[in-house]
């Protein structure tokens, strides 16, 4: 599918697989998230702009190049949370947004409770981080508000993908690219993905 990236890093691919494993812990699970969000970051930020600088090394001149993008880190409330350090460690100078939505159990349907963002948008890309890409209605929900908010390049980094996540996505924001660490079978009747990693928030924060 067009716009679809999931990563074929041996490094996402090794890491992803102790995250599934129920024998780890939250500690060491919130160190792989902030790992593997990083080099998903690495794989979705190969097209941002930059223009040529020069800079003096302690010998001569260099030629160099510097970020002209402004970029909006936007985790979703509660998982998301955790890919937050690993990106933002990649490019400091990010803005972090953060919108709060959690799913109603019965609907399986987002709801929105928290969201500060301010009038204008003072970014040019965002990269909302959220770990489940589950049925696609907090992704989607999120993709509303940012355009809704201004900003024309979003990009979507997640973990692991429902197959019925990436086309609801893919659906309603064809222009959004995704970027995810696996692609599992299925959604479960409780909305969650097999074979999965469980709850991405109980498992970092050590709930449930
Ligand atoms: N959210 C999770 O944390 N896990 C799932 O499997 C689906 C949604």
């Amino acid at each position: 599918m067009d716009n679809v990236f999931p990563s074929t890093h041996p490094l996402v691919a090794h890491k992803v697989t102790r995250m599934r494993d129920v024998r780890t812990d939250p500690k060491k699970f919130r160190e792989l998230i902030r790992e593997v969000s990083a080099l998903l970051a690495y794989e979705a930020t190969q097209d941002l702009q930059i223009h040529k600088v020069q800079v003096q090394t302690p010998l001569a001149l260099a030629d160099g190049y510097d970020l002209m993008e402004r970029i909006g880190l936007v985790p979703i409330l509660r998982a998301g949370l955790g890919m937050v350090e690993g990106v933002w460690g990649l490019m400091p100078s990010a803005e972090v947004w953060h919108i709060g939505l959690y799913r109603d159990e019965r609907t399986l349907k987002p709801v929105a409770y928290y969201n500060r963002l301010p009038i204008e948008p003072t970014v040019s890309v965002c990269l909302i981080l959220d770990p489940m890409l589950a049925t696609g209605g907090s992704a989607i929900a999120t993709v509303d508000i940012l355009k809704k908010w201004g900003v024309s390049r979003i990009k979507y980094i997640g973990l692991i993908a429902a197959p019925e996540g990436i086309n609801a996505l893919h659906t309603a924001h064809p222009d959004v690219p995704i970027y995810i660490a696996a692609v599992d079978q299925r959604l479960n009747e409780h909305g969650y993905i097999m074979p999965g990693l469980g709850d991405a928030g109980d498992r970092q924060f050590g709930t449930g």
